[in-house]
């Protein structure tokens, strides 16, 4: 039995229903449903979610923005920026208790045996990472629903501890838009005094110029919007330009020591890798689709590399959280309601955010939706956690 620590978790020793946002086609919007989420296995801790932030890919996704090679599935319940409450754990959990914080950024499973999981790189997962939603469920069958519910389940060792101290809905974004950028940073070894680039300045961009000047770097964003210029500067930026200005980008030339794209579509790409300089790298976090307008003669010339990069690891996860939370470093929020998640996602994709939007999901009672009492009765038994972490 799924026994706990916990008396009150009892209740979770079957699966339960629970709230959730979700869409029911790629042209539905979001809409509050009921979901299931499986028992708490002997791995396993239960989230009672309190923040979740809106990452571009919960749009992508619910849209159906990259049919042909993460189709979504519906519904589609997004979410992978999740803060919650331990309420429940099973009786193998070592690393939290009943009460403590924890995270949940973008995978809540892989083999744990490949090389690659053995390297603490799980999101490379050569039998293929389980992401937080949108990926098939071992546990009970369908697929993985994310954090715009009210409560999840997921095996310790893919929860990330929240120190204490730590702003909870304005440390949410970190769990994506963090790791994604601070993980290029550490592999291409940024360091102080260096000269980097942030293409795009939204969710992921603004968190990325944060990392990069507390690391002293020489940070110049280029944006589209001339409104971000000065938001720029105000975060640290020594420099913002405007892509259209093609005079500061010729000054550019040769110069940078590493970009970062985060813009979230493909776009022509050599004027930025005309920035670089030799042996630099432009890396590509941001546009998962079909990339254009590079010139291989320029590449080569000057010998320069085009890098891409997801996420990070679990363990990487921890490290940005407990880096940024000792430097006070942290996402610009606006906090919404769980009924505000479908105007969010428009404003998201007309870039009028600054710069995540994090949902309150503790605001689902107010917003009339609340199912997820638990029942400890009619539903089938779940498989443990242990039993899916031995699936390889
Ligand atoms: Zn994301
Ligand atoms: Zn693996």
């Amino acid at each position: 039995m799924a026994a706990s620590a916990s008396g009150s978790s009892s209740l979770f020793e079957n699966s339960f229903p629970t709230t959730a946002y979700g869409a029911a086609s790629a042209s539905s919007p979001l809409k509050a449903r009921e979901i299931t989420r499986r028992a708490v296995g002997p791995h396993d801790v239960l989230l009672d979610i309190l923040y979740c932030g809106i990452c571009h890919s919960d749009i992508h996704q619910a849209r159906n923005e990259w049919p042909e090679t993460l189709a979504t599935q519906y519904p589609s319940v997004p979410g992978h920026e999740i803060i919650g409450r331990v309420i429940a754990v099973g009786n193998a959990v070592t690393k939290f208790k009943v009460g403590d914080i924890g995270g949940v950024g973008c995978i809540v499973n892989s083999c744990g045996v490949c090389e690659n999981c053995l390297a603490d790189r799980e999101q490379n997962c050569l039998n293929g990472a389980i992401f937080t939603y949108n990926s098939p469920d071992a546990a009970l069958g369908g697929f993985t629903y994310g954090g715009y519910s009210e409560k999840i389940v997921v095996a310790e060792h893919f929860v990330i501890r929240i120190p204490p101290g730590a702003d909870l809905a304005a440390t949410a974004p970190l769990l994506c838009a963090g790791i994604t950028t601070f993980s290029p940073m550490q592999h291409w070894k940024l360091a102080s005094g260096q000269h980097v680039g942030v293409v795009g300045l939204g969710g992921l961009g603004h968190i990325a110029v944060k990392l990069a000047v507390a690391r002293k770097a020489k940070v110049t964003v280029f944006t589209t919007s001339p409104g971000k210029i000065a938001d720029a500067r105000r975060l640290g930026a020594q420099e913002a330009i405007l892509w259209s200005d093609q005079a500061a980008m010729a000054k550019l030339t040769g110069q940078l020591d590493l970009l970062i794209s985060t813009v979230p579509h493909a776009y022509p790409m050599q004027p930025f890798m005309d920035t670089l300089k030799l042996d630099a790298t432009l890396v590509n976090v941001g546009a998962l689709n079909t990339l254009q307008g590079l010139n291989g003669m320029m590449l080569a010339f000057g010998r320069k590399s085009l890098a891409g990069s997801v996420i990070g690891g679990i363990a990487e996860t921890q490290e940005v959280i407990d880096y940024c939370t000792a430097r006070n470093i942290k996402a610009d929020i606006e906090l919404i309601r769980p009924d505000q998640i479908n105007n969010a996602f428009d404003r998201v994709v007309n870039k009028d955010v600054r710069y995540r939007f994090v949902i309150d999901m503790k605001a689902v009672k107010a917003c009339g939706a609340v199912v997820g009492v638990p029942i400890a009765h009619d539903v089938a038994p779940a498989m443990r956690a242990g039993e899916i972490l031995d699936l390889a």
